[in-house]
C-alpha cells in the first residue's frame, strides 16, 4: 500500500480490526458500519505505544480571529494530542492584531523552533488575509495538514515515502484498508474538487490503482455517474446530496460532508437511505471525521520521528 510508505517506516501498521467490528451492520440493512472512530482510537494507540522512548511530537496551532467552530476544532485535536502523550500549544492572534506580517512572523518562529514537529493554520483567516499566501510560508517538513503545494506535488509524483497526506483523505484511504476494501480495478467517483478533500483523494484513489472520476458543481448527469462508482465519496458539502438513486446496490460509500442543524444534529452528504442499497457506508458522526483528527496526530509523529 504506497500511502503508507512513511507511516509503515515509523513502525505504524494498518489497524486490524476484530470480526464482529468488520461485519457490524446499520439496523434492518445488510451494510456494514465504517466504524470511523474505532479506526481512529486504534491509530491513536499506536501512536502512544509507538511514542515511548521517541522523542515527544509537537503540534502548533495557529488560531487567528474568534471563529467558534474553529476554536472548537482546535480545542479538540488539542484534547487528541494531550491523550496520546503529545504536546500542543495554541498561538492566539486576535482578529484586531492578525495581520499578514504578524502571521508570518508567528510562522517563521515555529519553523524555526525545534520543539516544534508540526504546524497547523486554522482556516479560515480573519480579514481578508490571503490564506493560500500565508499558508504557503510553513516548512514543507512541518506541514502535518499535507496542504502545502510541496506536499501536494509529492503525492502527484508518487513520493510517499516524504509527503505528508491531506489528513481526511489520508483518514479515507486508512478506513478502506482496515475493513479489506481494495480500491485497485475499481471505479472510485470523487464528488467534490476541493485542494483538501477531492483533490488529494483523487490522487490517492489514482495511486491505489482505482480508476478515478471527479465529480463537482458542473458535472452533468451527477446521480448517473455516481451509480457507476464500486466506492463513491461525497465530499461535497451539501446536506445529504447523495440520495439512494445515485448508489449502485453493493457499493462502497464514503460520506466526508459534516453539516450541524439548529439542534446541533451532525449529519453528512449522504442521505439515510443509502445504507439500504450500499454494502459498507461510514456513519456521519462517527466515520471520517474522528479519522481526520487521528492522521493529525499521526503526521505529526511523523514529523517527528523520520
Ligand atoms: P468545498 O471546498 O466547499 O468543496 C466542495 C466541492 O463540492 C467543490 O468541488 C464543489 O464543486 C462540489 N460541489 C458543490 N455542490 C455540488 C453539487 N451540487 N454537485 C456536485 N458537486 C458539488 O468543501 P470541502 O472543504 O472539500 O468539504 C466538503 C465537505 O466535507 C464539507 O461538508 C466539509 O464540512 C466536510 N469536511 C469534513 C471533514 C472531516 O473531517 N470529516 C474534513 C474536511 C471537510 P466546485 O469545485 O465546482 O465548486
Amino acid at each position: 500500500m504506497k500511502f503508507w510508505q512513511r507511516a509503515q517506516n515509523a513502525g505504524f501498521k494498518i489497524p486490524e480490526l476484530p470480526t464482529e467490528s468488520r461485519e457490524r451492520t446499520f439496523p434492518d440493512t445488510n451494510c456494514v458500519i465504517l466504524d470511523g472512530k474505532l479506526v481512529a482510537s486504534l491509530i491513536a494507540d499506536q501512536c502512544k505505544e509507538l511514542g515511548k522512548g521517541r522523542k515527544q511530537p509537537k503540534l502548533a496551532a495557529i488560531l487567528a480571529g474568534e471563529d467558534p467552530a474553529s476554536q472548537v476544532y482546535v480545542g479538540s485535536k488539542g484534547k487528541s494530542f494531550a491523550n496520546v502523550g503529545f504536546a500542543s500549544e495554541t498561538i492566539l492572534i486576535p482578529s484586531s492584531e492578525a495581520s499578514s506580517d504578524k502571521l508570518i512572523e508567528t510562522i517563521e518562529k515555529l519553523n524555526a523552533d525545534v520543539s516544534v514537529s508540526g504546524i497547523l493554520l486554522q482556516l479560515p483567516l480573519p480579514n481578508k488575509m490571503d490564506e493560500a499566501a500565508i499558508t504557503a510560508r510553513i516548512k514543507r517538513e512541518k506541514d502535518v495538514d499535507g496542504f502545502l503545494a510541496a506536499n501536494m506535488g509529492l503525492l502527484a509524483i508518487g513520493n510517499f515515502k516524504d509527503t505528508f497526506l491531506a489528513c481526511t483523505p489520508f483518514g479515507v484511504m486508512v478506513l478502506l484498508a482496515a475493513y479489506g476494501i481494495n480500491p485497485a480495478g475499481k471505479n472510485m467517483v470523487v464528488v467534490g474538487r476541493s485542494n483538501i478533500v477531492g483533490k488529494p483523494m483523487a490522487l490517492l484513489g489514482i495511486s491505489a490503482d482505482s480508476t478515478v472520476t471527479v465529480a463537482h458543481s458542473r458535472t452533468k448527469n451527477l446521480p448517473e455517474i455516481c451509480r457507476n462508482a464500486d466506492i463513491l465519496i461525497a465530499a461535497v458539502g451539501k446536506r445529504a446530496l447523495i440520495t439512494k438513486e445515485f448508489v449502485k446496490p453493493g457499493s462502497v460509500v464514503i460520506d466526508v460532508g459534516i453539516h450541524r442543524d439548529e439542534n446541533g444534529k451532525i449529519s453528512g452528504d449522504v442521505a439515510a437511505d443509502v445504507r439500504y442499497i450500499a454494502s459498507a457506508l461510514t456513519p456521519v458522526p462517527g466515520g471520517v471525521g474522528p479519522l481526520t483528527i487521528a492522521m493529525l496526530t499521526m503526521n505529526t509523529a511523523l514529523a517527528a520521528w523520520n
